[in-house]
């Protein structure tokens, strides 16, 4: 047994932040008691945790680990045992950064996330789509003019994702299940990153999403889409689409729809900012359109969620890392504070919300009993100041199901 005292507990429930609390970590790896007390559990190895902040581990629900800020020459001369590597080394610093879980929204096989369970590789809790189903010439089509395909790769673990018409659909989802998907993810609309489309194109029709979605369900799975422009995103919600990313163009009607229904928004305010950022800095990996794309788009994007936070839409934090740079994570919870959330509100997105989204509520995302202790030691005041959470000199303690991952010297655990 393991307890950590003298905290500033944030439970990631939106209550007030507990004073000088203690939370106490069984054997096995879950929370066994929070609250103020006076007597520990006899023989329980004490954390002091100096008057810190304690709070759940994040939770972002659309990261892709094997993306990479590289150039199409890169990507290229990339075989695909190299790129499994280099998305360890994505998961690794997504973890480093206070990550503690997940949802990857495609790219990455099943086979990714049970080296994470079994301990192979240190990385967040996974949940997975595998692939995002993609009409021909859509946002996930990475055929480029030349006829040259940026595939990731191909066999059983990663099924063709491009599909169109009812029939073909159906038979997508059912291979993209059988590869271990945990959540089908299609692309809605059109989109920045890709050479051929627009954001303000839907894709797919009503009758291929609602197929997408009848075979997800039978299968107790829900569906995720890349949605950007209006019509697509609604296309997506009205036939029970569960978490919309993007969301940059939402209009009333859409919103109050979502709102209705309680579909998830997931924002990914980081992912236009890490293009502009990529193309300052490694400017081969973005192409010329994709550039224009995320001008065009960036002021609409931020005002679109502003409406959406207003009208009280569930969001849920997802930064598209992978788009952006891995690892970088925590920015996201600053750009929520931006469009109004509280500090407190962005918390709230990043940790119970996120674990209602990606359906693990029952096990991560608060500090209660019986949940896994995946949870962050933090030198500073994070209602005070939301950056504080990218600074990893003050995660002094990253803990995943009562593991340390990693531990400030001075906090003396092992
Ligand atoms: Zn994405």
């Amino acid at each position: 047994m393991r307890a950590i005292t003298g905290v500033t507990l944030i439970d990631g429930t939106g209550a007030e932040p507990m004073r000088d609390a203690a939370l106490v970590i069984g054997d096995d790896g879950r929370i066994a008691e929070v609250g103020a007390f006076k007597r520990l559990p006899r023989g329980a190895e004490v954390i002091d945790g100096g008057g810190r902040t304690l709070m759940p581990g994040l939770i972002d629900v659309h990261v892709h680990f094997y993306s990479n800020t590289k150039t199409m020459q890169e990507r290229a001369l990339t075989p695909p045992t190299l790129a499994t590597f280099e998305a360890a080394a994505n998961a690794r610093e997504t973890l480093d950064a206070g990550v503690t879980t997940v949802r990857d929204a495609g790219g990455t096989p099943a086979g990714f996330k049970l080296a994470a369970e079994r301990g192979l590789i240190a990385a967040p809790r996974m949940r997975v789509a595998v692939t995002a189903l993609s009409q021909t010439g859509g946002h996930g089509d990475a055929t480029m003019p030349s006829g040259v395909r940026m595939s990731r790769g191909d066999g059983p673990e990663w099924p063709e994702n491009l599909c169109d018409g009812p029939d073909e659909v159906r038979k997508t989802v059912r291979s993209v299940l059988r590869a271990g998907a945990d959540f089908i993810k299609l692309h809605a609309t059109g989109g920045v990153m890709s050479p051929s489309d627009e954001p303000g194109s839907p894709q797919f029709t009503p009758e291929e999403i609602a197929v997408m979605v009848y075979e997800a369900t039978a299968h107790g799975k829900t569906c995720m889409a890349h949605a950007q422009a209006t019509a697509g995103i609604r296309n997506a919600v009205r036939a029970g689409v569960e978490s919309i990313e993007h969301g940059i163009f939402l209009d009333d009607e859409v919103i109050a729809e979502m709102r209705q229904r309680g579909t998830f928004l997931v924002p990914t305010l980081h992912a236009p900012r890490g293009v502009l950022l990529r193309a300052k800095e490694h400017p081969g990996s973005v192409l010329p359109q994709s550039l224009r794309k995320t001008h065009e788009v960036i002021d609409t994007h931020v005002e679109s969620i502003r409406a959406a936070y207003e009208a009280g839409v569930r969001i849920a934090m997802g930064t598209d890392a992978g788009v952006g740079k891995h690892g970088t994570n925590a920015q996201e919870l600053e750009y929520l504070t931006q469009i109004g959330m509280t500090p407190m509100e962005a918390i709230v997105a990043s940790t119970k919300t996120a674990a209602e989204c990606v359906h693990m509520a029952k096990e991560v995302g608060t500090l209660e009993p019986g949940k896994w202790a995946d949870l962050l030691l933090v030198d500073g005041d994070p209602l005070a100041d939301i950056t504080v959470l990218q600074q990893r000199e003050r995660l002094l303690l990253i803990m995943q199901g009562g593991r340390v991952h990693r531990a400030h010297e001075d906090l003396g655990c092992a």
